[in-house]
């Protein structure tokens, strides 16, 4: 494998416990602060309501996106990403997990895209693979209530899954012109240690900005007044809006309202987790039953390991 973008400090204990949560809305991003998009899910928790939903336009700066060809992951592939993912940063599992669907792309590739790129092409992978529902579970921080909602992927995708990356945007606030990149996973694992958010930005800012330019004059990016890096951060945000996607629920039990963030990696990581160890409790019926191999019986297709599986259960 190539070099992790985030070296893994331990190996993952919390897999047990990932798994029986099952869904999993947190963020893995958090020093990445976008501005907001909001999805309402409300009816979604009562399913009472009429369905509303921000859909904000996404930045006519994004290319229209070419045909785009991903292959459905195998069962043997879910097991090696399985593996793979238990020594991984979450920023790493999210380009494994694409450079199995995506093999003529290497790791490089995938890591320059922007973020909101990265998460549409997962939220399409996830799509091709068990659908467009998906089942949302939350808690309700105020009384504790148990909220279950459904959530459907092109509802959440904001931008077409595309393999083109735009290298370089423009943004222009006061007599401040500057050039800029969107924030990739390479960067994202570049701010992943740091201390706290402030420095994040600082350290995002200056591996994104490519020129800056004040009244014509180039400058240097340290010259920038913070209020025109926060301005650059909300239009960096408008430029990838599917970067963060926030939910908005409301408790059925208090009425209290607040948050989640959608993280698409975590959801699907945790999907395919428990996929993958479905699929070995299987291998190990058929072959304690028929002493086939593993690799025959991971080659057989769903439905015809299912009939076999049926046959031992009988
Ligand atoms: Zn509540």
């Amino acid at each position: 494998m190539a070099q992790p973008l985030v070296e893994k400090r331990s190996r993952n204990p919390t897999i047990g416990a990932e798994e029986r949560r099952r869904y999993i809305l947190e963020c893995n991003n958090e020093s990445f602060d976008t501005r907001k998009r909001v999805f309402d899910t409300r009816e979604r928790a009562f399913d009472t309501r009429e369905r509303v939903f921000d859909t904000r336009k996404p930045c006519p700066l994004l290319l229209r996106p070419p045909p785009l060809t991903m292959r459905l992951l195998s069962a043997n592939q879910i097991l090696q990403i399985w593996e793979i993912g238990q020594a991984q940063h979450p920023l790493d599992r999210a380009l494994t997990l694409l450079s199995f669907a995506l093999p003529e792309r290497s790791l490089d590739d995938l890591a320059q895209f922007s973020i909101g790129q990265r998460d549409a092409l997962l939220l399409t992978l996830r799509e091709m693979m068990f659908g467009s529902v998906m089942d949302g579970f939350a808690v309700c921080p105020q009384c504790g209530e148990q909220l279950e909602f459904t959530l459907k992927v092109p509802e959440l995708r904001i931008v077409e899954p595309m393999l083109t990356i735009k290298p370089e945007y423009a943004f222009s606030i006061e007599d401040y012109t500057l050039q800029f990149r969107l924030p990739n996973s390479r960067d994202l694992a570049a701010v992943v240690r740091c201390p706290d958010l402030i420095t994040a930005h600082q350290l995002l800012a200056q591996r994104c900005i490519q020129q800056v330019s004040l009244s014509g004059e180039i400058v240097k990016t340290d010259m920038l007044p913070d209020t025109v890096l926060n301005q650059l951060g909300q239009y960096m945000a408008d430029c990838d809006p599917q970067a963060e996607l926030l939910l908005d629920l409301t408790c059925p039990a208090c009425n209290h309202r607040w948050q989640v963030l959608f993280d698409i990696v975590s959801f699907f990581c945790t999907e395919l987790s428990v996929q993958a160890k479905r699929l070995l409790r299987e291998v190990h019926t058929l072959a304690r039953c028929y002493g086939w191999r593993e690799s025959d019986i991971l080659s057989m297709s769903p439905m015809r390991r299912q009939f076999y599986l049926d046959l031992v259960s009988r």
